[in-house]
């Protein structure tokens, strides 16, 4: 994103600029401190059994996880200050599954997409059913031919159509939430932003209303070849999976090269991983009851599919280390 310099009024998150607020809100600090491997929450209490299962599971994925590397000029830790969240934290902040009576992530396409742009959504949906070990239903694509005049405008090349993010989201992702979403998630085709003060946004998410928006206007031309088919499937899931995990609670992290990390320029988000690290994968076994042997051996073979084969490596290596006897 650029010309982060609206004020944060509301719930919303351009991501990452209001999620780093809102953490920095929500997450004393002292809980860092509090949150070494001892078996107990940040609140003092003892972690729940399959809790504790769960975390000494997820401490064999540290000898896969990439340190941070140091930050960049531009990178997103030069502007934000990131608390981190452990998935101690997590625990006590969800200490048990989603609600039982929400089953399902919905993908709503939004805008004319051209043929790779449409496969690729529908890979999306595909990897993140496997991801987050939830079904995802996809619903009937909106057309967006009648935009209201304030909800679009025309970027500074002249031509090129951007819709309003929040319009997006109130006005035609809310309305189509089922009662039984975990969360909506918008693909647009249109590139967006999210009001005055802004040149334009990858996403944004309502973590109140569970319902998200991104683009995959800059995430390359997936016709031009099958390199840039990959870079821009890449790009999308990346997105995909970081929002829905903030959907989901998860705030940016601090430890490790992942994909939760928050990214503040293009050269950024192609450096981090798409994969979730030591501290955030738990998250999603725990939350959303996802299987870590079966998730990570599935993904292996999805990504293996879309000739992600670095990913697919990756998650080989994960699934190996996660079903050790
Ligand atoms: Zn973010
Ligand atoms: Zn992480």
């Amino acid at each position: 994103m650029t010309s982060p310099a609206t004020p944060l009024a509301n719930s919303r998150i351009h991501c990452g600029l209001l999620i780093a607020l809102l953490i920095a809100v929500t997450i004393p600090v002292g809980w860092l401190v509090l949150a070494a491997a001892n078996g107990r929450q940040p609140n003092g209490k003892p972690l729940p059994e399959k809790a504790k299962k769960l975390a000494d599971l997820a401490e064999r994925l540290r000898p896969l996880d990439r340190p941070m590397g140091p930050v960049q000029p531009g990178d997103w830790l030069e502007s934000y200050t990131e608390l981190g969240q452990t998935f101690r934290q997590y625990v006590t902040d969800r200490p048990g599954p989603v609600d039982p009576s929400r089953t399902t992530l919905y993908i709503v396409p939004l805008g004319e997409g051209t043929k790779e742009q449409t496969e690729i959504v529908s890979r999306t949906a595909e990897f993140l059913e496997v991801f987050f070990g939830k079904p995802v239903k996809t619903l009937e694509r909106v057309v967006l031919d009648a935009v209201p005049p304030e909800a679009q405008r025309l970027r500074s090349d002249g031509k090129t159509r951007q819709l309003l993010s929040t319009w997006l989201l109130n006005d035609v992702l809310l309305k189509r939430r089922p009662k039984d979403a975990i969360a909506v998630l918008g693909m647009a085709t249109d590139d967006l932003w999210p009001g005055k003060g802004w040149n334009f946004v990858f996403g944004q998410a309502s973590l109140s209303e569970r319902v998200g928006v991104w683009s995959l206007a800059r995430n390359g031309d997936p016709s031009e070849s099958p390199e840039d088919y990959r870079l821009c499937l890449r790009r999308t899931l990346k997105t995909a999976m970081h929002e829905t995990g903030h959907m989901l609670g998860i705030p940016h992290c601090i430890a490790a090269d992942c994909g939760m990390n928050g990214t503040n320029n293009r050269e950024e988000n192609d450096r981090r991983p798409i994969e979730f690290c030591r501290e955030c994968q738990p998250k999603i076994w725990w939350y959303c009851q996802a299987n870590p042997v079966e998730r990570c051996r599935k993904l292996a073979k999805l990504a293996g599919q879309f000739g992600l084969d670095e990913e697919a490596k990756h998650f080989e290596a994960e699934a190996e280390a996660l079903a050790k006897p």
